[in-house]
């Protein structure tokens, strides 16, 4: 479905991807997860268009993205980290001018714009300036407002940032319905457990660089099925087990108090970058 290979950009003296090969398969959520500064925004800036790249190829349902900006233009849905929306317009306005953009007929614009409102919860809300509506739902009018045109990808840029654990709660619940319709979906985050919770495959991208990725069950369980947490000389330091019987023997060597549990993306994270990602 989209076919990353050798995206590559160097801003003037930082190189924001170093060549990063990404194969995404149609309706499958896939997550590229990493820290502030590793190229998530980057990358997605290029796929949509609002970056040029360096060198690379990006292919969306077998289309050339590059040489055929204007198919692949209408191929993709992007949710942006920032919310652009025209606060003075009302959320109906807003789907208008993006329904006209991408020269859909008024009829047209009409009826999926009320149908998505309804999706999002915010029909009710449909005549409402944007400026009076919280950030919760002005996230959930970027979402209908991305998916107007009705996108085979679904690009979005830290869906969740800065909102509270309950707004973002409904905003995975809807990130899952929309992938439960068809549309494949490509999404940044720093948050562990956004990714994890989402993902039908995980990509760690640390300094322009895919490090590894996999479905998140499979990047945990090649570390093992249970951790064990200890302090030693001062360190905090983690060890990894495929089954109980085998912390027994840690266990009788370890004087210091330990803490056994599951094996989580986290611990997947660390292991493959070197670092922990925020839980801002
Ligand atoms: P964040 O979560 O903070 O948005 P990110 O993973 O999305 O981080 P990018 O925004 O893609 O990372 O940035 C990757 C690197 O490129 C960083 O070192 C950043 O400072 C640099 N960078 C991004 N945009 C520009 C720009 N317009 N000019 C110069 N450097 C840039």
């Amino acid at each position: 479905m989209i076919k990353i290979s050798g995206l590559k950009k160097e801003y003037k003296n930082v190189k924001a991807l170093k060549g990063i090969n990404i194969h995404v398969k149609k309706g499958e959520i896939f997550s590229l997860l990493g820290p502030n500064g590793a190229g998530k925004t980057t990358t997605i800036r290029i796929i949509t268009g609002l970056t040029r790249k360096d060198a690379g190829e990006v292919f969306i349902d077998n289309i050339d993205i590059f040489k055929f900006p204007e198919k692949g233009k209408k191929l993709i849905g992007l949710i942006p980290q920032s919310i652009n929306l025209d606060v003075d317009l009302t959320v109906k306005e807003n789907l208008l001018i993006h329904g006209l953009l991408y020269s859909m007929t008024l009829k047209n614009i009409k009826k999926t714009g009320r149908e998505l409102l309804k999706y999002v919860g915010l029909y009710h809300r449909k005549d409402s300036r944007v400026k009076t509506l919280s950030g919760g739902m002005r996230r959930r009018v970027l979402i209908a407002r991305a998916l107007l045109h009705s996108p085979s990808v679904l690009f979005l840029d830290e869906p969740t940032v800065g909102l509270d654990p309950n707004i973002r709660r409904k905003i995975w619940w809807l990130i899952k319905k929309i992938q439960e319709k068809g549309t494949t979906i490509f999404l940044t985050t720093h948050y562990i457990e956004e990714a994890e919770f989402l993902s039908d495959r995980v990509a760690f991208l640390d300094e322009g660089r895919i490090v590894k990725y996999d479905t998140p069950e499979n990047l945990m369980k090649s570390l093992g099925e249970w951790a064990v947490d200890f302090m030693d000389d001062e360190e905090f330091k983690t060890l990894f087990f495929k089954n109980k019987e085998e912390i027994k023997d840690v266990l009788s060597e370890q004087h210091n108090k330990i803490h056994i549990r599951r094996v989580n993306l986290e611990d997947a994270f660390i292991t493959y970058t070197g670092k922990r990602v925020g839980n801002d």
